[in-house]
């Protein structure tokens, strides 16, 4: 049977450690929720890029468009200048113009043709971007669900931990409780109280000396000669 005061230390060790770890949980929920709605934003910049490209393509074809009838009218011009041309030769450079204006229409039209067969692939491909995003960023808005849930229990969770806490430092004396936070300042890291294995520590595992395992056995509140931490002989 391990002593009262004994006892009474590890159910503070295990109310304090509820605490201390409900408290670092919550503290790294906010972190965890910013990861995901940053997750959200690079989601909406890819889809933002594939859209911004395809309306590039289509501006493009907008100017081809506009280039060829700018070659129609010019054209249409040379044409009705013909009409009043008397000279064969003049008329001849008219009819070259034309001819020129005319590749140049063919070969901005082949390249209009090749840009809408690009469009046609970007527009489906858009659309697949489109899709994978809003089921991602569904799964995401999930995750951010589960977080906020998740820190609502903890929340609640904390405070009865806290009050369990306060509750059981009520029912220590002033040593004890004095002893237990120099433990914490000192050990820096749960767990603080310990049992021996033996005569081993538990927490370094390193054997304490035959001193201290004496003093531990009878019950006393004694340290690892070791870390520093308090160690007892279990029931
Ligand atoms: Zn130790």
């Amino acid at each position: 049977m391990l002593n009262d005061n004994i006892q009474s230390l590890l159910i503070l060790q295990e109310r304090d450690t509820q605490v201390v770890r409900l408290n670092k949980d919550i503290a790294a929920i906010p972190a965890a929720i910013q990861k995901l709605n940053d997750e959200i934003s690079a989601i909406k910049a890819d889809v933002k890029a594939t859209e911004d490209a395809l309306k590039a393509k289509e501006v493009k074809r907008k100017e081809l468009e506009l280039e060829v009838e700018s070659h129609e009218a010019q054209i249409l011009k040379y044409k009705t200048q013909q009409i009043q041309i008397k000279k064969t030769e003049e008329f001849e450079a008219l009819n070259k113009e034309i001819e020129t204006a005319q590749a140049k229409i063919s070969d901005l039209e082949d390249e209009e043709l090749m840009l809408m067969d690009e469009l046609d692939g970007d527009q489906a491909q858009l659309k697949e971007v489109n899709e994978t995003a809003e089921r991602r960023i569904g799964f995401v808005k999930q995750q951010i669900d589960e977080w906020q849930a998740k820190d609502e229990r903890f929340k609640a969770m904390l405070q009865e931990a806290e009050v369990a806490l306060e509750d059981q430092k009520s029912r220590m004396d002033v040593e004890h409780l004095r002893f237990f936070e120099r433990l914490k300042t000192q050990i820096k890291r749960t767990p603080y109280i310990v049992e021996l294995s033996g005569q081993q520590c538990t927490g370094c595992h390193m054997r304490v000396s035959n001193d201290i395992l004496k003093k531990a056995k009878i019950g006393s509140v004694v340290a690892c000669d070791n870390c520093g931490r308090m160690v007892y002989v279990g029931a």
